[in-house]
Formats: C-alpha cells, structure tokens, sequence
C-alpha cells in the first residue's frame, strides 16, 4: 500500500524522495505540477484522491490556512476512503493542529503533529529532528517511516504539543539569525572582515546556528538560498507569539525581534530567503557583509 505524501515544495520534495530511496511506494499531490513532475512518483489529483489511495498521508504545507483546508476541506484528506492516519509535517501551532486532530477524529482517522527542523539540507540527508505528539501506538507504527526522514522525538499524546516546541525551537533560530546579523553588520561597519568574524565566533562563545551554518551556506557567498521563506519564518514567528500571549507569558525579546521579521518581509518579500533577513541592517549601516579577497 503506498504512502500519500502532499506538498513537494522545499521540504516535502526531498522528504517524499527519501521515502522513496527507502523503498516505499509514494502516491503525492501539489498544486503546483512541475513540483509533481520532480518527485516522478504516482501523482493524484486531490488530497482527498491520495487518501483515496493511502491509508497513512503525510503532509508538509505552506501555512495553516491551507493545512486546514487539506486535511478538511471539500476535497480533503477527511474525505478519503482508505486513509485512518494523517501525519502533518508543517508548522501550523497548537490551535490548528487541535482542531485538524479534532475533526479528523469524527470520520475515525487519527491525525499526528509532526513538524520538523533542519531545513532542506537536512530534509535531503535524511537528519531532520522530527517533534511528534498524537497517540503513542500511532508512533511507534509510525517510526519505521519517520526514521527515514530523521530523528523522531516523541512529546506526548496531547495534539499540539509538538507544534509548541518546533515554535520554541524557531523563536530560538529566529532570535539568532537577527542578532547574528545586527552583530556582524556592525563589526563589518568597524572594518573587520566579515569571514574572518564567523570563523572567530564559530570558535569562540558566540557561534550561533546562523554563524555556523547560514552565514557560511547563504550569506558570506550572497546566494541568499538557504531554502526558507521570509514569510514563513515571519508565520512561525506569529504562531509562537499567539501562543505565548494566550499563555500570559513574558514576550519582550520576540516581540522585537518579531518587528524585525515583519520589517524583513515588507522590504524584501515575503517569498524572498530568510537569510535576506540581514539586508535592512546592511542598508541601514551603508555596508555589505562581503568577505574581503584573498
Ligand atoms: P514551500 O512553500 O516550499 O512548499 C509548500 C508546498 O505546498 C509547495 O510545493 C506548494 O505548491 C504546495 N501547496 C500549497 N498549497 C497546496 C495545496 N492546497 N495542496 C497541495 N499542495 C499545496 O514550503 P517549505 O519551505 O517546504 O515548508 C513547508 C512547511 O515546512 C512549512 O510549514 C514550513 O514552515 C515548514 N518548515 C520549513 C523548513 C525549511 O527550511 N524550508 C524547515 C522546517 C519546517
């Protein structure tokens, strides 16, 4: 029986191509037909079409918005005849996974919270973390497939609690990828070399994710191409407030920090890379975070 996979965009393509690599028979949707065309696997013609044809459907989507409307809607997975588990590998927050997870449980399919971390590299390599709350039995089902995705992690059986902590997660990567670039902007205003700077901090006590992995990969060579969206990074920014404040929990730094996102995207577009993010500090500052020739 093969496994549905829909959405094969940044992550979802090279994840469906690991499943493939590991042996199982996908059967995918996108809307976008090219992105079908690259999986060259079995394509449907709907959500509801895969979960006609897969008892277990993965999914990995842009926004909440839309995975609601996947998992629920008209011609959705919860219209599908053979599908019984609907495994959401996007970042949607707690309060949609709750109410996917609830709705899906009227028609008896069981729905598990997965995002993941590691971007597409990881996505490629097969090293994603991937954070999963639903039924217990359901994962450990599940594990054999997620393990060719990456490293399953599980956080309980209440839905949504693996969407709070990939939403800590990426507060965390949001705070450091801004704070590294507002650092290096300045240090490169001092006149130091920008390349020299991230060996330093990556071997000293300021090495962040952003210095020891976006930096190198998509800044110092402005590619820009790290394979995340501003937009999205400004969604799951978003989400992590929503929650905080509902919980009444303290949100200074992500609130700056959350300006700073918004700031990004309206300057530079919503689909632009995440790494873009350090372009309004170069253009405040007058410099461009080039390394020098050697
Ligand atoms: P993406 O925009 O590259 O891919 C989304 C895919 O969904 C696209 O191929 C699009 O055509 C498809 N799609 C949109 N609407 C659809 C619909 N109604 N039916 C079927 N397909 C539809 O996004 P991405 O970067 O791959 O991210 C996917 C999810 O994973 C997001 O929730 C994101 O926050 C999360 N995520 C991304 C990264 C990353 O590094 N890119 C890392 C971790 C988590």
């Amino acid at each position: 029986m093969p496994i549905g996979f829909i959405g094969l965009g940044n992550m979802g393509l090279p994840m469906a191509r690991r499943l493939v690599d590991a042996g199982h028979d996908i059967v995918a949707f996108d809307t976008c037909s090219d992105a079908l065309a690259r999986l060259g696997a079995p394509a449907a013609t709907s959500p509801r079409d895969v979960a006609d044809r897969a008892e277990t459907v993965l999914a990995s989507l842009p926004n909440p918005a839309v995975c609601l409307e996947v998992a629920t809607g008209s011609a959705g997975v919860i219209e599908g005849a053979r599908v019984k588990r609907y495994v959401d590998l996007s970042t949607v927050g707690r309060p949609t996974a709750a109410q996917i997870h609830e709705l899906l449980a009227q028609r008896d399919i069981v729905a598990l919270d997965s995002p993941v971390s590691g971007g597409v590299s990881g996505a490629e390599r097969g090293v994603l973390a991937l954070m999963v709350s639903g039924p217990r039995a359901e994962f450990d089902d599940l594990e054999p497939v997620l393990n060719a995705l990456g490293h399953p992690c599980y956080l309980g059986d209440t839905p949504g609690s693996a969407q709070t902590m990939k939403l800590v997660n990426n507060i965390l990567a949001a705070n450091v990828l801004v704070a590294t670039a507002e650092a290096v902007v300045m240090g490169v205003k001092a006149g130091l070399d920008p390349a020299i700077m991230i060996d330093v901090l990556n071997a000293g006590s300021g090495a962040t994710s952003a210095s020891r992995d976006k930096f190198p990969r998509a800044i110092l060579p402005r590619t820009f191409d790290y394979g995340f969206a501003t937009g999205l990074m400004v969604k799951d920014v978003r989400l992590y407030l929503e929650e905080a404040r509902a919980l009444g929990v303290t949100v200074e730094l992500a609130e700056t920090v959350g300006r700073l996102w918004e700031a990004a995207a309206a300057s530079q577009g919503a689909d632009s890379d995440f790494t873009s993010v350090i372009k309004p500090f170069e253009e405040a500052a007058g410099v461009t975070v080039r390394p020098a020739r050697r």
